[in-house]
Order: C-alpha cells, then sequence, then structure tokens
C-alpha cells in the first residue's frame, strides 16, 4: 500500500507540474540585456550593465492617446536623462519584444519622448510596410531586438551612443502576427535583404523618416532615424548588417 500511496502522490505532482507550466504564457519573461552583441569587445556582451539597482523617479507622464506599446507611467533617471520602462511582455500591447530572441520577452528603456514617438509611428509603419510588401495585414507584432539602452559611445566614435540617451532600439527581425495567430518573419539582416523583406525594410526606414520633422537635414546626426545596412535604399553601413538601428535623433525635437 505505502508504494501504491507514493505512485499516487509522484502521479499528482506530474500532472501539476504540466498544469503549471501550460498556464504560462506563450512568452517567457527575462530581464532584457541593453548590450548590443556586435559590441562584443568594448564592453561586456548580454550584460544589464547600465540599469542601476534602484531607479530614481522623476517624473510621472501624461497620457498618450495611441499606446501601442506598454510603457511605465513614471520616468526613470538613467546616466543622460529620463527613461520610461518599456514592457515589452504586455500581451494586451500591439507590440511585444525581446533580446535577441522571439520568445523570450523583456523590458526596455526608452526616453519619453523616443517613447510617444514608438508609440505613435511605429506600428503604422510596420503596417504600411507589409502593405507595400503584399503581406497580411498585421494586428499585432513581436519585435526581436538587440538592446535599447546602452551608456557607451556609438561605435567607432568618440561621442555617445543615441543608446546611451535611451533614444535608440535595434531591431534584428520583427515577426508579424495577423488576425488569425499567423506569424510571418521580417528579418532585417543583410543577407536576407531580397523580394517581400527587402521591400518592407526599406518602407519601415522610409516611414520612420518620413514621421521625423522636416528640420533634420543630411549631415544632422542620424537625421534619417535610422541606419541601415549598405544594401539598403537609405544607405547604411556594415556595422548595421544584422539589424536596423532606429532613433529619435535631436534634430527631430
Ligand atoms: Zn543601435
Amino acid at each position: 500500500m505505502p508504494i501504491k500511496w507514493d505512485m499516487r502522490k509522484f502521479f499528482l505532482l506530474f500532472i501539476l507540474y504540466f498544469a503549471v507550466g501550460c498556464s504560462q504564457s506563450e512568452f517567457e519573461v527575462v530581464n532584457m540585456s541593453s548590450s548590443d552583441p556586435d559590441h562584443i569587445g568594448e564592453e561586456p556582451a548580454g550584460m544589464p550593465n547600465d540599469i542601476p539597482e534602484t531607479l530614481e523617479i522623476l517624473d510621472t507622464i501624461a497620457t498618450v492617446n495611441s499606446a501601442d506599446f506598454s510603457l511605465s507611467e513614471q520616468s526613470y533617471k538613467l546616466a543622460h536623462g529620463p527613461a520610461q520602462i518599456w514592457n515589452g511582455c504586455d500581451s494586451n500591447a500591439t507590440v511585444m519584444g525581446g533580446y535577441n530572441s522571439d520568445s523570450k520577452c523583456g523590458k526596455g528603456y526608452f526616453h519619453p519622448i523616443f517613447a510617444a514617438h514608438l508609440n505613435k509611428h511605429l506600428f503604422t509603419c510596420v503596417e504600411r510596410a507589409s502593405l507595400e510588401a503584399n503581406l497580411p495585414n498585421p494586428t499585432r507584432i513581436f519585435i526581436r531586438h538587440l538592446g535599447t539602452y546602452n551608456n557607451r559611445n556609438g561605435r567607432q566614435t568618440s561621442s555617445l551612443s543615441m543608446h546611451a540617451y535611451a533614444r535608440a532600439l535595434d531591431i534584428a527581425q520583427f515577426n508579424l502576427y495577423d488576425d488569425s495567430g499567423n506569424v510571418t518573419r521580417i528579418s532585417n539582416e543583410m543577407k536576407n535583404y531580397s523580394g517581400a523583406t527587402a521591400t518592407f525594410y526599406d518602407t519601415f526606414r522610409k516611414c520612420w523618416k518620413d514621421s521625423l520633422l522636416s528640420s533634420c537635414r543630411p549631415g544632422q546626426k542620424e537625421f534619417n532615424g535610422s541606419i541601415g545596412h549598405p544594401k539598403s535604399a537609405l544607405g547604411g553601413n556594415s556595422l548595421h548588417a544584422g539589424h536596423i538601428h532606429l532613433s529619435f535623433p535631436f534634430c527631430a525635437e
């Protein structure tokens, strides 16, 4: 009899294990790294070493009309200005995201002015790019990204990167979900730049650029609002062969 009871307990634990596992959402929650993998050699990769243990609250953000991103109501003090926390794991949001993963969602940090612009324009630009590339109309997206805030200089420069101001997001891939839940994955890697992927890539960048104030002129820092790879119609450089560096440049304020 004792052996039989032990087996029943084991069986119950077995059922419980799977019940808990299956009740979790589609996406696993992880703390997001703020480091850019192709920044290896200049600072530790994959470590959120710029985020203070305790963030100092600076301000409360006024409600924005469009809320595609799930953002904190407060802004917090980072090294070079304020930032809101993006919860890329909020399944009620139109835009979710995770650090270099399609399934592990996480946090990000955006300067409030960048956050507001992302909320207003990013998903619209994704819709426009999908239409132009003859892809299914997305109802929500998951961004595979390579970092947001990171207090560092731009690569091969001695000035601060837009990441240091929490005004940049490195997008490696868009996962577009239609209303049936089917996913279309759009890679931003140069090696995948062809056909519908190339059309999506350039339409998205052009749309984001057009969303910025016309006061942004060639020669001003990141006046396009993004940096891509050299094959792109909007130009770029080989440092961005694996992702679109999307930013909110100072000229756009
Ligand atoms: Zn970047």
